[in-house]
């Protein structure tokens, strides 16, 4: 008798923090596979290579909207002119933009996005994957997604599971964490400029 009471309040506990999750704009990224007592697998690595651990704070700030780029500076100050990205200086410095599209980011980005997309078609086709699910920005800040999109049996779940934890978000992390050392060292150069030049 208790045991089934304490199934159902667990029961209702995460139906409950599943659906506040749903309703974070912060969290929109995240995938909602959260078990309580368990770590996110964005938050996990199966490794204990200090390369790879050293990348997951940062893909974790950017998953959970706590990384500060220009756009969340200048809403904290109410200062439009704040939110035009510091790299280029061409547009607002949104996720898409730093993870996607900023021109400064190219050559750090290209190599990596190229190979991750080629491993997604090679490792996700297997899995029968639809191409109206594919967004690019959703599979790099939280590759796990997919488990929740797809209907798959209990078997090819975890199969699906290991190909994304061995394969697909290593290759995000890395994309995230190598886009984040290259914005940080273009913005201390700036500010070097800018000292020099006072
Ligand atoms: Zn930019």
């Amino acid at each position: 008798m208790e045991k089934g009471n304490n199934f159902q309040s667990s029961k209702f506990w995460i139906e409950k923090i599943l659906n506040q999750a749903k309703l974070y704009t912060s969290l929109r990224y995240l995938s909602l596979i959260y078990k309580p007592g368990q770590c996110h697998p964005i938050a996990n690595t199966n490794t204990m290579n200090s390369r790879e651990i050293i990348r997951i704070p940062t893909k974790l700030k950017i998953a959970t909207g706590s990384y500060i780029l220009q756009t969340v500076r200048a809403k904290f100050k109410s200062n439009t002119e704040l939110s035009i990205c510091k790299l280029c200086n061409e547009t607002e410095e949104t996720l898409p933009h730093f993870l996607l599209t900023c021109k400064s980011l190219e050559d750090i980005r290209n190599p990596i996005l190229e190979d991750l997309i080629n491993s997604c078609s090679e490792e996700l086709a297997a899995f029968n994957m639809k191409g109206e699910h594919f967004d690019i920005l959703q599979l790099i800040i939280d590759p796990f997604t997919y488990m929740t999109m797809l209907s798959f049996p209990q078997l090819r779940n975890e199969k699906v599971f290991k190909v994304i934890q061995n394969i697909i978000d290593p290759k995000c992390r890395r994309l995230c964490y190598n886009l984040h050392c290259e914005r940080y060292r273009l913005l201390q150069l700036d500010d070097i400029k800018k000292k020099k030049r006072k």
